[in-house]
């Protein structure tokens, strides 16, 4: 017992839960907290991806954070920009802003003497009791290795790093990926461009939704009567909390009536039997992350676009050569690539007890006591860690979730009734075994390569029901952590 302390926090990272936990870190009575933020605006994701057509597979009513609701979504699933300024907007509401420190990439965290240097790119330094990583799961971009790929002479670019000086009315536009951005990027500029030309190297099971405006009087409903907008969040909600029934257990109904609802979409809506062939995948509905789209279908069944299936040979300076010779001839080449999922906070560094890195931890792969603590690193934290639910669920909630079972361990901290808290080495081992069973019932292993799989094909999410996942963040489980 030290006596009751006041907490230094560090939080890393100004997006979706960077705002959280500053917001949340406030409300608790800590007020001597920094952000970092490598960029010079919050947003995260939302800041980062500005191509034509993002949104979020979310509907925004639920990828919102639960105290702050928005009335005025435009749409059930609202346009990437709108999403930004609603994070701009709860973080300006809520004073987050005078607490980041904006240009400021954190290069390394050191445990040492009980506390953590933060060193940043800028030559800045603060010691913090805690830190709160909350850098993101989807945010270095993954860069095909097609031979040729430097040569091309128009314009190339990663679908997180659109250029929006390039012109795309009347181009001859690639999109390499046929990912749920790739999906977006289509039906978004598939009428602006000369010819579309998407180069699938995996066909995609795709989810019809209708996205609908809420017209002027839903949205005058919902600012009046706020419990109208709390009845829609939830049972939006609990229509997420079937589709996650489904993805965790293959053999489940509800994973059946997705597949259903996606072979239906598929059969009813490509005309040609064709394209209807090439479009249709050959494993399970939902084993890739589901795409989630209203038109798709129609954009890719323009006259314009061009569904490339055979395979990639390499780029030249005129455009993409594909296997059986052909030149698609190209002005713009996107690549929707992907990301580098297991990345998380790397490359920065960061030192635990004992001199022990996260390079170290992390080999041969990420992991972490529920996605939250790992051992030999007290007092850190992570938000939308490694292993968690990142399925097709509001990661505001997960987000939300994990901060209050974090907040949890931090009073105690704070109580002075131990210095020091970190996963065991005993909890992290039987939380990874147990993981790893679950993870074979999944439909994420029923036969797909997908961003969600490891270096040894399971799958590196949460791999039971999100319930489960709420029921799990409630409350520690004092036997699992070391308090010292
Ligand atoms: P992704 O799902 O990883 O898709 C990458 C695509 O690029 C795949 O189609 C992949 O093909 C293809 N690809 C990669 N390397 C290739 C190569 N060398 N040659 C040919 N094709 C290649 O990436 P993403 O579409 O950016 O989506 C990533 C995640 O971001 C999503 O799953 C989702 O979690 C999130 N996201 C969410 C939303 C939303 O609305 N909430 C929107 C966009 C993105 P294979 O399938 O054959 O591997």
């Amino acid at each position: 017992m030290t006596g009751r302390r006041d907490l230094r926090c560090a939080v890393i990272g100004a997006g979706m839960a960077g705002i959280l936990a500053a917001i949340k870190l406030r409300e608790a009575g800590i007020d001597d907290f920094t952000v970092f933020e490598k960029a010079d605006r919050v947003g995260g994701t939302w800041r980062e991806n500005r191509y034509p057509g993002l949104s979020c597979d979310v509907p925004s009513h639920l990828y919102s954070y639960s105290f702050a609701p928005n009335a005025d979504w435009s749409h059930r699933f609202s346009p990437g920009p709108e999403i930004e300024s609603y994070f701009e907007r709860v973080a300006a509401d809520y004073a987050v802003m005078q607490r980041v420190r904006f240009g400021e990439a954190v290069t390394s965290c050191t445990y040492r003497d009980g506390q953590w240097r933060v060193m940043t790119a800028a030559g800045h330094e603060e010691s913090a009791d805690v830190v709160i990583a909350a850098t993101g799961v989807l945010h270095h971009p993954k860069y095909p290795e097609i031979e040729g790929l430097d040569s091309f002479a128009g314009a190339i670019f990663h679908s997180a790093r659109w250029d929006h000086t390039v012109p795309l009315d009347g181009a001859r536009v690639g999109i390499i990926g046929t990912g749920s951005t790739a999906v977006q990027i289509v039906s978004a500029i598939v009428d602006r461009v000369e010819r579309l030309s998407l180069f699938q190297r995996t066909a995609q099971w795709v989810a019809p939704q209708e996205n609908p405006a809420y017209t002027d009087e839903e949205r005058a409903r919902f600012r009046e009567h706020p419990e109208e907008l709390a009845d829609l969040r939830h049972r939006l909600d609990e229509m997420f909390t079937l589709f996650s029934n489904a993805v965790v257990d293959a053999e489940s109904p509800e994973a059946a009536m997705v597949a259903q609802a996606c072979l239906a979409n598929l059969e009813s809506n490509v005309m040609d039997p064709e394209l209807r062939e090439r479009l249709r995948p050959e494993y399970r509905a939902a084993c890739k992350r589901l795409i989630i789209s209203p038109d798709f279908y129609d954009a890719i069944q323009r006259p314009n676009a061009d569904l490339v299936t055979d395979a990639i040979d390499c780029v030249e300076p005129e455009g993409v050569r594909t296997k059986d010779g052909r030149l698609h001839e190209l002005d713009v080449l996107v690549l929707a690539t992907g990301f580098k999922v297991d990345a998380f906070m790397r490359p920065m560094e960061i030192v635990g007890r004992n001199g022990i890195t996260l390079e170290q931890a992390w080999t041969p792969r990420p992991e972490a006591y529920l996605s939250i603590s790992m051992p030999d690193f007290p007092n850190f934290f992570m938000l939308n860690g490694p292993n968690g639910p990142v399925g097709n669920f509001s990661l505001i909630e997960v987000a939300e979730l994990q901060f209050g079972y974090i907040m949890q361990l931090v009073e105690r901290l704070r109580a002075g009734t131990c210095e020091e808290i970190c996963a065991t080495r005993e909890a992290l081992d039987e939380f990874e075994r147990a993981r790893e069973q679950a993870a074979r019932r999944t439909v994420w292993v029923t036969g797909c390569r997908s961003w969600y799989l490891d270096d040894r094909g399971l799958p590196a999410v949460w791999p039971w029901r999100f319930t489960e996942f709420r029921k799990a963040m409630e409350e520690p489980d004092t036997a699992a952590y070391e308090f010292s």
